[in-house]
């Protein structure tokens, strides 16, 4: 069968899904803390996908073409028994790869193994910085620097490599450790990914100006260890990889304002509470939760997921303006980055 494509020619082949919306961090450039405080209201048990439904998606969306999943959040190891669904989608045919983005704050050794014998491939573990000050104005919940860094270990140790170090560059707040994050991972055989601040949602309060672009992050590791750039592994990978001259390693720019993607962009996202969406900066996505509550087949539900994909044609970061910055978005943590 040839693969589902969307106006603009792209394939469906992966899909991100996020299990939860609540999150035990708040970092400031995704739940900022002034506005989800403690009487903010998280979606209620009731409206979370069950993983039965979420493993029935998984089936549908493998058979229209995904091969690999992401499992993400809020933070997705907040969610009880996610190794369970863990189990669950990579026994789907079709699904090559299940990985998981978490900030690693729960990722215990225990944890780390039983992920990795229920089938989970890979991680990626955020860490904005090294140095506890700035990672603890990052997260705002006074998390140290250690305890993601020994959760790191964990998951290397368990198999779940190569690891990916995701790393969002504020201006102003943790730019000064572009360089230091690219020291400490030199040699570690993890991949730091360097991502440019996103106007995702509304309520970070992005601006341009806090965006470290791509060529600075670049310039600024090279200076010190030259980089030779590396051909991309697909079509669909989001990252610009980077190879260290003297044989380090490699790094990863995720350049999504200064040098949009959109083209190559085969990424699906479902909601904790199932509404699909077809890029990071839509605005209300489609109800799929009512489609399986409402007693729809296997059949009807991937006829409507087709229609969807097929019309798809949304490529924000490729348009993106001044006066699209404030438009309403669904939040990050709703759908997992
Ligand atoms: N809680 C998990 C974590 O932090 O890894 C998974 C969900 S989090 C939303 C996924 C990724 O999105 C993280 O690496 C996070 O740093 C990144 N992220 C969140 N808000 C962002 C923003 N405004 N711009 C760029 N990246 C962002
Ligand atoms: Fe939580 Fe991840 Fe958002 Fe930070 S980036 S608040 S860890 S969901
Ligand atoms: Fe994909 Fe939307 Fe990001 Fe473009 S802006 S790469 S379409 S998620």
């Amino acid at each position: 069968m040839p693969p589902l494509t969307d106006r603009l020619k792209r394939p469906l082949e992966d899909l991100r899904i996020s299990v939860t919306d609540r999150c035990n961090f708040r970092c400031v450039y995704c739940m900022p803390k002034e506005i989800f405080g403690t009487a903010f209201q998280f979606l209620p048990r009731q409206d979370l996908l069950t993983f039965e439904e979420i493993t029935r998606l998984g089936h549908i969306f493998a058979d229209l073409g995904v091969q690999k999943i992401r499992l993400t959040g809020g933070e997705p190891l907040v969610r009880k028994g996610v190794e369970t669904l863990v189990a669950e989608l990579a026994r789907i045919p079709g699904i090559k790869e299940v990985a998981m983005t978490t900030n690693g704050s729960l990722l215990t050794q225990e944890r780390a193994k039983e992920l990795r014998n229920a089938g989970l491939k890979r991680v990626t573990v955020s860490l904005d910085s090294l140095n506890d000050s700035t990672f603890q104005i990052i997260n705002d919940v006074d998390f140290p620097v250690l305890r993601v860094l020994e959760a790191i270990d964990h998951a290397h140790a368990a198999g779940l490599s190569p690891i990916k170090i995701n790393m969002v560059v504020k201006r102003g707040v943790n730019d000064q450790d572009i360089v230091p994050m690219a020291e400490h991972f030199r040699h570690t055989g993890h991949i730091l990914r360097y991502i440019e601040y996103m106007d995702v949602g509304t309520a970070n309060g992005w601006r341009l100006d806090d965006v470290v672009p791509a060529f600075e992050i670049v310039a600024a590791v090279s200076a010190h260890w030259p980089l030779d750039p590396v051909a991309p592994e697909r079509a669909g990978d989001v990252a610009a990889r980077f190879r260290y001259r003297d044989g380090a390693g490699e790094i990863g720019i995720i350049s999504s304002v200064s040098q949009p993607f959109c083209t190559n962009c085969s990424r699906a996202r479902l909601s904790p509470e199932g509404r699909l969406y077809l890029c990071l900066f839509g605005q209300s996505g489609y109800d799929l939760r009512a489609l399986l509550r409402g007693g729809k087949t296997d059949t009807a539900v991937r006829g409507v997921i087709e229609r969807i994909w097929t019309g798809r044609q949304v490529r924000y970061s490729e348009e993106r303006r001044q006066d699209t910055v404030g438009l309403p978005k669904v939040e990050m943590f709703r759908i997992g980055g």
